[in-house]
């Protein structure tokens, strides 16, 4: 929406009906109501002014009204990340896809509102993660919680990371749950088995 509308501004500025800076900030019911404003007071304008409005509701209607569509997201996602990522660093990949040595393991939660490589800048390459709900460290055991397990000793004794660092953030909807337990003297895999319930 915000990408269609900065379009539409600049598309406003080309054909000289408004300025950049009349146009600057508005939206587009407000871009809308200048063009007829000025369509009111200058008749000459009347045809490009009638021509702008047309299409400026015509992507409003658009931008209301088209379904999400997970695919194209996908997609165009992807396509970002090859031309203005992939394509534009192609030392880095190279080099990442010999190997990697990261400096940092971190555990995060699964919270799609708290990504660490968003976050922190994590660059391709920095940081080996673990994410799970309430970025959970679980106790120590060679059955029990083995992914958690398995991805620590991979990154300490193969990667040879020298940082762990587990981030917490707040309005966390797995601690919320965890901290709502009775202090009965529930056990710590009961406790994990709750907080996951409580925010799937
Ligand atoms: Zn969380």
């Amino acid at each position: 929406m915000a990408g269609a509308l900065k379009k539409c501004m600049m598309l406003c500025c080309t054909s000289k009906i408004v300025s950049k800076e009349e146009m600057a900030g508005e939206s587009y019911e407000e871009a809308i109501t200048s063009l007829t404003k000025l369509l009111s007071e200058k008749a000459e304008l009347g045809g490009v002014a009638a021509a702008k409005i047309k299409e400026l509701t015509a992507e409003l209607d658009a931008a209301g009204s088209k379904p999400f569509n997970p695919e194209e997201r996908i997609r165009t996602g992807f396509i970002h990340f090859k031309n203005e990522k992939f394509e534009k660093n192609p030392y880095l990949y190279g080099e990442l896809a010999k190997g990697q040595s990261p400096k940092f393991m971190v555990f995060a939660c699964s919270d799609s509102r708290v990504c660490p490589s968003h976050i922190l800048d994590f660059q391709p390459g920095e940081a080996f993660m673990v994410r799970n709900i309430a970025n959970m460290v679980p106790p120590y055991d060679k059955t029990k919680y083995s992914g958690a397990g398995a991805a620590i000793e991979y990154a300490v004794l193969h990667l040879k990371v020298e940082n762990i660092v587990v981030i917490g953030h707040s309005c966390c909807g797995g601690i919320k749950g965890l901290m709502s337990i009775p202090d009965d003297g529930t056990t710590a895999r009961q406790v994990l088995y709750v907080a996951i319930a409580c925010v799937s």
